[in-house]
C-alpha cells in the first residue's frame, strides 16, 4: 500500500500515513498531531523509486 506524505499547515509537522486509493481519493486525511485537516501534501523522494518493466 502507498504511503503518502503530508505536512500540516496547522501544528507545522510532517507526517506521513498509509492509505489505500479509495481513502486517498476520499479525502479526509487528518494530521495525527491536531487532527487539523489542514494538511498538505508532499511528493518525498522515495517516490522517484520505480521499478522498471519491458
Ligand atoms: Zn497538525
Amino acid at each position: 500500500m502507498p504511503q503518502y506524505s503530508f505536512f500540516c499547515n496547522a501544528c507545522r509537522k510532517e507526517f506521513s500515513v498509509v492509505l489505500t486509493l479509495a481513502e486517498y481519493e476520499k479525502g479526509g486525511v487528518k494530521c495525527p498531531h491536531c487532527k487539523s485537516t489542514k494538511v498538505e501534501q508532499k511528493w518525498a523522494a522515495f517516490f522517484a523509486v520505480t521499478s522498471k518493466k519491458s
